[in-house]
């Protein structure tokens, strides 16, 4: 392996991150335009009491690895603006944010029945459990499927319109599988490819769905079709063969070319990742340092476990706070030793199993608390239900001595390898769901459990607990590096490489890099 190879993907990065001209408009070039498309623009556009709009948002490690992208190549992020109202004067605030940007924003607006059938029904109530192997909360309801389909349509004519002949389009995830299918129904002949963010399950799950045949086959319809990781594009793969018969597979590698019926296309893993160097910097300044001082003045004494998800039934947060009851029971030298902090950022609260899940995990920490804690002394279970400041997520990464990072299934996992970034004193522990997407490249330096593994976990805090300083170093080191190397900026350029470029038989990989999944999994 070439011990350069982080150097040469930062500089890559660089290529395609020159500089705009001193107004922040894209200049002209002759090399093909990126166009992003992915269902929220990375900005969210709200009306302000005077009738005005206000832009937020922006800051999560996709929009700033595409942003200087954007702006280097020149091009266009199309998605929703995220609001289903009144759209007068949108267009004024979608043009300024865009000259301020340096690239086009181009909003497509959904209206009320959209937001409903399209966004809650077909992609939250469908694809979104459907592909985290939990079939029984899928809602099958065909008005939510044509939804589906007439939304992507919609998505599917405005790129029409807004892309040039020697553009190379970019969808992103779930919401967004049939935007290749309909643009070339409408003549669209430019180069497309997909990256999906989430898992992608297996044939005895996918083929539950009523509409199957007709989603792979819109897969096929883009030019490259990227997944999280092996097992994402082996289940991919092993579904095509089940519902067309004669599937070829060439090449090896992470990008393989395979055919299926009349369509040929190129599906690769890609985990995507963070930026590393951010997470990193921002943790170690005095504002962290302080926080985490802070938190560790008014928990003394213990060590601190952290769990931070979104309220989402795939965390397994019950399943979590199930084990860490199990380590207290079964490891009384835990108790006034260690405390969870856990942390559940508030998510599609509407939609009833989600409001079920908060009362369930509001129940348990109840329970813990009840059980093992005494007036005036230690809390088992500090629990927030809130969404965090920047400076209060770091704070908490870096105050953490162990994570417990147990989703059920997850596409990759940010948190695990965000909490990595932050353990700059490289003495923390990560526990790993092996069905978080993350357990591929982090398997060495994680301790991976099985969530559903109740005492497998609680065993797994003990080991954690009890941990010698060298071992939790030397696990954190690798972990770090890992994260390092495989960054945000590593994952745009190879996809854009595999992408656009089309060869990456030497492109080089960092060290770290771990294409093939756990031992568990067979590849293809
Ligand atoms: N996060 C956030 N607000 C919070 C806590 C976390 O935006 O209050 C971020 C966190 O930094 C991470 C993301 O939410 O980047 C969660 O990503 P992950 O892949 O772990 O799970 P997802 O929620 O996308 O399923």
């Amino acid at each position: 392996m070439n011990r350069d190879s982080n150097k040469d993907h930062k500089h890559r990065h660089e290529t395609y991150a020159a500089k705009s001209d001193s107004r922040g408009k894209p200049m002209k070039r002759s090399k093909e335009r990126l166009i992003v498309v992915s269902n929220r623009l990375p900005y969210v556009f709200a009306r302000t009491p005077e009738g005005g709009w206000k832009t937020e948002g922006g800051s999560g490690g996709l929009v700033s690895a595409l942003v200087p992208v954007l702006r280097d190549r020149g091009g266009t992020w199309l998605g929703w603006t995220g609001s289903s109202g009144d759209g007068t004067g949108l267009d004024q605030a979608m043009a300024q944010a865009s000259e301020q940007l340096g690239f086009n924003l181009r909003g497509v607006q959904l209206d009320a029945a959209d937001v409903d059938n399209f966004y809650h029904g077909f992609s939250n109530e469908v694809i979104w459990p459907l592909f985290h192997d939990l079939p029984s909360l899928c809602v099958f309801d065909p008005k939510y499927w044509h939804s589906y389909k007439e939304v992507n349509r919609r998505f599917a004519e405005a790129l029409v319109e807004e892309c040039g002949k020697a553009d190379f389009v970019w969808v992103h995830d779930y919401h967004l599988m049939n935007v290749a299918a309909e643009a070339r129904s409408l003549g669209c002949k430019v180069r497309m490819g997909f990256f999906l963010h989430i898992p992608f399950p297996p044939p005895d799950i996918f083929f539950k769905l009523p509409w199957r045949s007709s989603l792979l086959h819109a897969l096929l319809r883009f030019d490259l079709i990227g997944f999280q990781t092996v097992r994402d594009r082996r289940n991919f793969i092993q579904c095509l063969r089940l519902s067309e018969g004669q599937v070829t597979v060439q090449g090896k590698g992470n990008v393989v070319t395979v055919t299926a019926g009349a369509y040929t296309t190129r599906v690769g893993n890609f985990p995507i990742s963070i930026d590393y160097g951010n997470f990193a910097r921002q943790a170690a300044s005095a504002e962290v340092a302080a926080r985490a001082d802070e938190l560790h003045r008014l928990l003394p004494n213990r060590k601190l476990v952290l769990g931070i998800d979104r309220l989402d039934y795939t965390k397994g947060i019950p399943h979590r706070l199930r084990a860490f009851r199990d380590a207290l029971d079964r490891y009384p030298e835990l108790r006034e030793r260690l405390s969870l902090i856990q942390v559940v950022v508030p998510s599609r609260v509407d939609i009833p199993e989600y409001h079920s899940l908060k009362i369930e995990i509001e129940q348990l920490v109840g329970e813990i608390n009840g059980k093992y804690m005494r007036p005036g002394g230690w809390v088992p279970v500090w629990y927030v239900y809130s969404s965090l400041s920047r400076s209060d997520l770091l704070a908490y990464y870096r105050a953490a001595h162990i994570a417990l990072v147990t989703p059920l299934k997850d596409g990759m996992n940010l948190v695990a390898k965000e909490y990595c970034a932050c353990s700059i004193e490289e003495e923390c522990v990560l526990i790993l769901s092996e069905f978080a997407g993350a357990a591929a490249q982090l398997q060495r330096g994680a301790l991976l459990v099985n969530p559903h593994d109740m005492e497998g976990v609680a065993d797994a805090i003990y080991r954690a607990y009890t941990m010698s300083d060298d071992e939790r170093r030397n696990r954190m080191r690798r972990l770090r590096r890992g994260v390092r190397e495989c960054d945000i900026f590593w994952w745009v350029d190879t996809y854009l490489q595999a992408a656009i470029e089309r060869d990456l038989s030497d492109y080089p990989q960092p060290q770290n890099y771990v294409p093939e999944p756990t031992p568990d999994y067979v590849p293809i």
